[in-house]
Order: C-alpha cells, then sequence, then structure tokens
C-alpha cells in the first residue's frame, strides 16, 4: 500500500477528529502535496461540521435502569426455570424408585396375587401400566395447577 493510499484510508477518521497526533501530522503532511487528498480532507471536514450540526438522538428517560431491572429479572426467571427442571427431574427419579419400592413391597405382602376387575395387578405388565397411567394423570393435574398459578400470577 502506498503512503497515498494509506492516507487515503484514513482521511474520513482524521476530519472526524478520531486519529492520534501523530497520524494527523501524516495526513497534513501528506495533504500538502497532495492535490487530491487535501480535496478529499476538505470534503471529509464539511460532511463532519454538518453531521455534527443534526440533531442527536436521545435515549427515552430511564431506558438502561428499564433495560438492567429486565435483564435482571430474565436472569432470575432462568435460574428459577433451572431449579423446576432441576425438582421435576428429582420428582421423576424419586416417583420410579418409589413405585418400584411399593411394587416389591406389594408383592411380599400379597404373595404376589392381588386380583383387581380381573386384572393381576403385581403382574409388571399390568402394575407397569397403571401406575403409568396414574402418574399421566398426577401430572396433567399438576401441569393444569401450575399453569393456573402462573396465569393468576400475571394478573397480579
Ligand atoms: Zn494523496
Amino acid at each position: 500500500m502506498t503512503e497515498h493510499e494509506s492516507v487515503r484510508a484514513m482521511l474520513a477518521l482524521a476530519a472526524a477528529g478520531a486519529l492520534d497526533p501523530e497520524e494527523v501530522r501524516r495526513v497534513e503532511q501528506h495533504a500538502q502535496g497532495c492535490e487530491r487528498c487535501r480535496r478529499d480532507l476538505e470534503t471529509w471536514a464539511v460532511y463532519t461540521r454538518g453531521l455534527r450540526k443534526l440533531p442527536q438522538p436521545s435515549a427515552p428517560e430511564g431506558l438502561v435502569q428499564r433495560t438492567q431491572a429486565r435483564i435482571l429479572q430474565e436472569r432470575a426467571g432462568a435460574a428459577a426455570r433451572r431449579r423446576s427442571e432441576l425438582f421435576l427431574g428429582a420428582l421423576a427419579i424419586f416417583g420410579w424408585v418409589a413405585g418400584w419400592s411399593f411394587w416389591t413391597l406389594a408383592r411380599a405382602v400379597t404373595g404376589g396375587s392381588l386380583n383387581v376387575l380381573g386384572a393381576n395387578l403385581m403382574n409388571g405388565l399390568t402394575w407397569s401400566l397403571v401406575s403409568t397411567a396414574l402418574v399421566w394423570m398426577t401430572a396433567a393435574t399438576a401441569a393444569l395447577m401450575l399453569g393456573r398459578r402462573r396465569e393468576m400470577r400475571r394478573f397480579l
């Protein structure tokens, strides 16, 4: 890259006052001997002065505080969701362990046979189907209750 090309790349920054003193000196020194760069530097200076006269957009009152509050609220929500997920995972594991333990205990107490409506509940497959159906109904009820609670919080 020649000195001319290098200086041309800095003309807009020089006009905006964004260069360090050494770079400004280099641009000015080159512009003294280069008609094209001098004219372009003057053009950029006109643009810069014009831009400074334009009304500057201002941020609405309290935007920073509202944004910070929203970020903190979102972080708290994410942490609460993470805790809920962990709790639900622990609850699922507890449910499986409790179900299996109760089945083992019930088999020992009943001697492996408990007929209800013609089906042996102590059969592994029957026990799995009945307990799965009960778990799904319980989960659906819990989801409905949590959904209603969340809806009520929105209104408050
Ligand atoms: Zn030049």
